[in-house]
């Protein structure tokens, strides 16, 4: 269900604002006492209950709030372990595991009974008839195992801490009232809500955001609202409707986010070549400006004028990416996107850009990504990044060498030369079947280069093929040269 925020200005005043801040300080503190009780319930049950009792927790939110803040809390909750439940999957593939295992593994990891141990046995069955092949008994152990990788997911993904949510306000607790027609009320919705005050609610007045009303679909009965600096952000929600009518016309690209061009395609396009030239000057700019007031004493949090540079690039990153996602998901109208997962690194920003890059910058991709994938129901692959830039594309040989300039590839195996983003990008299309997300730099690499051997012919050792390899650090250990071969031909 493709679900849709808006926001929309309000009128409240500050004695409001107020209010509602305190609700929303106090929502908070329950959310995070609620959650502390929900994971007791799922590390006994195996799962999470948005309808348990939640009298005993205390907390100046009226019952009626506290359920709402607990729909709240398990929904996070059950999003946080469905994802937690795709990295299983990912470590158990990629694992050294027998097969049996694997799928015992696999069989308690879908019916997410990691910790309340009550499947007895795994049953394999046949795709075509739906029949039992072969029942395999689970034992204690492989409970000890899948509790031991779902941990390792959980130490790499922090618990949701629910310190800054926003408060997802059902009609229990907040009433959206439209204007009525042919009163002059002055504005277009009134927002009824709850106070921590029994029997006293406050009115928030809103304005209509013509965008929302334009939007097909359902207004839904509830409604965010946040905080913001000094004031508070009202934000409603329209169920859109599904485009039924989507045809792929392709069934997968892949997107390299590189160092040129923002996005490299593996069809050999590229979009958002002045991406980059733009951030540098604003790099050059901001970087100044941080220097000078360095030397007045200043913190850039206090300055007007370096919070607006930041707003300005902010919003710039953000419209470019929205822009050529939209270019690119309209040009090749693809099945599936599979796009490398977090790599902006470029030596010729600060290391400050940078970090906004990873950070605003990958976050507005998956957004404009899930979008995507929520209403088209195309698929989304991420995948590890790890030496797609220095992997020939072409005939699999990794070497840094590869690499002949920051947009240039070359190939020193087989010659290929090709832009450097655009070989990323293949390479990334290769990994969607194995996105390797939680493997290692070093277990990447040995996996490319046994990849790569086993499928090499066996070169003599004269050869300038086995050259290469042999003058390739990544190959020590991994590669002898055939050396009876060599003997024979001299
Ligand atoms: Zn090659």
């Amino acid at each position: 269900m493709p679900i849709r925020a808006y926001k929309h200005k309000h009128d409240a005043n500050k004695g409001k604002i107020e209010t509602v801040k305190q609700i929303l300080k106090e929502y908070r503190k329950t959310a995070q006492d609620i959650s502390k009780l929900q994971w007791q319930i799922f590390f006994k049950e195996g799962k999470f209950n948005k309808n348990q009792n939640i009298k005993h927790i205390s907390s100046k939110l009226s019952e009626r709030y506290k359920q709402t803040c607990q729909y709240q809390v398990v929904s996070i909750l059950n999003s946080y372990i469905s994802n937690r439940q795709n990295d299983f999957v990912e470590i158990v593939y990629n694992s050294n595991l027998d097969e049996n295992t694997k799928f015992i593994l696999l069989t308690i990891n879908k019916s997410k009974a990691w910790f309340n141990e009550k499947l007895k046995e795994a049953k394999l069955k046949d795709k075509k008839t739906k029949k039992v092949v072969k029942t395999l008994p689970i034992e204690k152990h492989h409970y000890k195992l899948v509790r031991k990788i779902i941990k390792q997911t959980f130490k790499k993904n922090k618990f949701p801490t629910f310190k800054h949510i926003s408060m997802q306000l059902d009609q229990k607790v907040a009433k959206i009232e439209k204007k009525k027609e042919g009163k002059a009320k002055e504005f277009d919705y009134w927002i009824k809500l709850s106070t921590l005050e029994k029997g006293k609610p406050i009115y928030l007045p809103v304005y209509k955001n013509s965008y929302f009303e334009s939007k097909e679909g359902k207004h839904l009965n509830f409604l965010q609202i946040n905080e913001k600096e000094n004031d508070i952000e009202v934000v409603f929600l329209k169920d859109l409707p599904k485009k039924t009518n989507y045809t792929p016309q392709k069934e997968k690209i892949s997107i390299d986010i590189g160092l040129k061009a923002l996005f490299a395609v593996n069809t050999g396009d590229l979009y958002g070549r002045q991406f980059h030239k733009y951030l540098k000057h604003y790099d050059r700019i901001i970087t100044q400006l941080q220097a000078n007031l360095q030397k007045q004493g200043i913190k850039p949090s206090e300055s007007k004028r370096y919070k607006e540079l930041n707003r300005k690039i902010k919003e710039y990153i953000k419209n470019e990416i929205n822009r050529l996602l939209n270019r690119i998901f309209k040009i090749y109208q693809p099945k599936e996107i599979v796009i490398e997962n977090l790599n902006f690194q470029n030596s010729e920003l600060s290391p400050q850009l940078n970090r906004l890059l990873n950070r605003f910058g990958m976050k507005i991709i998956k957004q404009k990504l899930k979008d995507f994938e929520e209403r088209f129901e195309i698929k989304i692959t991420y995948v590890n990044p790890e030496y797609t830039s220095q992997t020939c594309s072409s005939c699999g040989y990794v070497d840094k060498r590869n690499r002949k300039t920051q947009d240039k590839f070359e190939c020193l195996m087989c010659g290929k030369k090709i832009n450097a983003d655009v070989n990323a990008s293949r390479n990334i299309g290769v990994r969607s079947s194995n996105p390797m997300k939680f493997l290692k730099r070093r277990t990447v690499l040995r996996m490319l280069i046994r990849a790569y051997l086993s499928g090499a012919k066996n070169y003599a050792c004269s050869s300038r093929a086995c050259e290469v390899i042999l003058s390739n650090r990544f190959f020590i250990g991994y590669y002898e040269p055939l050396k009876i071969t060599s003997k024979e031909k001299s």
